[in-house]
């Protein structure tokens, strides 16, 4: 087996010595695991997270230890009573190309129903960071208007599109030409900005004339400062991510902060973080209930990002943390 660990730790962004590859003997399957060859590994800005021994929700990766990550993969041989060879799963395998896990751990998934690869994007976590975040925390009512940047994302792109189906207005940001065509052509966003423009603050105020209801907060930083002015009383901000911090930058700005209090107070501001673990138990079930009928529908639009072979692996996730990627980022393992 494949595998890629974590050799050192990134100051700023992470560069490829950061990772190494191994090859390993698979261990013996136990009882009640399975074994699995990956096929597809989803590749998250959180990951960044968890190279760093920054105090955060989830344990970080230990020097030496295969990166963590969501797989898609094949059962190879199965000593769990519900799982047979050949049968595909949803598993956090991490970043290599064979692993033996805890049957109870994976879920079992329908190729006839959905791509495989969409439980690691629209149809899964991703998905449903956008759907709990934004009917729990956003609440977007019809005639609102909801603002989301990496918007061609798995999680923006699924916010602006839930957006839309509840009646509200989606203004989307993305970095380039390329992808704000795509959030109005693709994704049906009402208007797109891209926060590479010099002039983007008043591209974005022109694209809200009645102001904003809903920020869904995926990135922080400038994005964000140019946001902060245009809220509505009332707004609401459910902070999802802010990976435009994560390689480090702006992290020691405090200037903005006494400003930022006076909008909560004076705008009556909803501010709301969270994970998405927090809702999995309350709204999983109904995210894939409606996901998977709006997708099937047309309704919701996905756009996959697959970058093939595992040791492209390093490379493909620097490049996430700098908007390389269009769509949600996969790295295909191997063949279906
Ligand atoms: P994406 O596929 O959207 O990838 C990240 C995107 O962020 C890049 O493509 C880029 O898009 C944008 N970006 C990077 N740097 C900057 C910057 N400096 N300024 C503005 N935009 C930037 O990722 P996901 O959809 O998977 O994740 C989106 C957000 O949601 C992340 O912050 C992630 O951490 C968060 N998240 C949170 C979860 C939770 O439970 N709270 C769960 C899952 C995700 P562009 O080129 O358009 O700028």
């Amino acid at each position: 087996s494949t595998r890629i660990v974590l050799a050192s730790r990134p100051d700023g962004a992470p560069t490829p010595d950061n990772f190494r590859t191994e090859v390993v003997d698979l261990p013996e399957v136990g009882d009640g695991q399975i074994s699995l060859r990956v096929v597809y590994l989803s590749l998250d800005p959180y990951m960044r997270g968890r190279m760093s021994t920054a105090k955060s929700y989830a344990a970080h990766v230990e020097l030496g230890d295969v990166m963590v990550g969501g797989t898609v993969g094949q059962v190879v041989e199965s000593r769990f009573d519900g799982l047979e060879p050949g049968d595909y799963v949803l598993a956090g395998a991490g970043w290599q190309s064979h692993a033996v896990v805890d049957g109870s751990a994976v879920r079992r998934l329908d190729p006839e129903t959905a791509p495989i690869s969409t439980a690691l994007g629209v149809l899964g976590m991703p998905g449903f960071t956008a759907y709990s975040g934004l009917l729990k925390i956003g609440q977007p009512k019809e005639g609102e208007t909801v603002v989301v940047a990496a918007a061609t994302g798995p999680v923006g792109s699924a916010v602006g599109q839930i957006a839309k189906l509840k009646g509200a207005r989606a203004v989307g940001i993305a970095g380039g030409s390329e992808k704000c065509r795509a959030l109005l052509d693709e994704f049906g966003f009402d208007a797109a900005i891209d926060h590479r423009d010099p002039d983007f603050a008043d591209r974005l105020a022109e694209a809200v004339p009645d102001g904003i209801d809903v920020y869904f907060e995926n990135v922080g930083g400038p994005v964000q400062e140019a946001v902060w002015p245009l809220l509505n009383t009332y707004a609401r901000i459910p902070v999802c991510g802010l990976v435009a911090q994560y390689n480090g930058a702006d992290l020691d700005r405090k200037d903005r902060l006494p400003g930022l209090f006076t909008s909560i107070l004076t705008k009556s501001l909803t501010i709301r973080g969270f994970i998405q673990s927090e809702f999995v138990k309350e709204m999983y079930g109904d995210f894939l209930r409606d996901m998977s009928a709006w997708v099937g529908d047309g309704k919701v639009k996905y756009r996959e990002d697959v970058v093939d072979g595992l040791e492209n692996a390093p490379a493909a996730f620097i490049g996430l943390l700098e908007g390389k990627n269009f769509g949600k980022l996969l790295v295909r393992v191997a063949a279906e």
